[in-house]
């Protein structure tokens, strides 16, 4: 099944505060094991499950993750 969601995180403005993994319906996201440019681990996301809700983006005070629907597949 092709994924409708594609999750970007901008790895160095993430701090790790766990705020998006809690309120993630979904719960695809976690943090890394390596640390970002200012010393944090950051958020990385499944590759697929992401239900385009946009909670993270929305609530992230680092403006540090955002989300981009792809273009429905060909089954139509
Ligand atoms: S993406 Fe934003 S809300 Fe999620 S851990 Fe990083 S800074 Fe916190
Ligand atoms: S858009 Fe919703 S389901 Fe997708 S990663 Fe963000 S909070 Fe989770």
């Amino acid at each position: 099944m092709q994924r409708k969601y594609a999750v970007h995180v901008i790895r160095d403005f993430c701090k790790g505060c766990g705020i998006c993994m809690v309120l993630c319906p979904a719960k695809i996201l976690t943090l890394s094991k390596d640390c970002n440019k200012r010393g944090h681990h950051y958020v990385i996301a499944k590759e697929n499950g992401c239900l385009g809700c946009r909670t993270c983006e929305l609530t992230c005070p680092d403006f540090a993750i955002f989300i981009e629907c792809l273009e429905e597949n060909s089954e139509k």
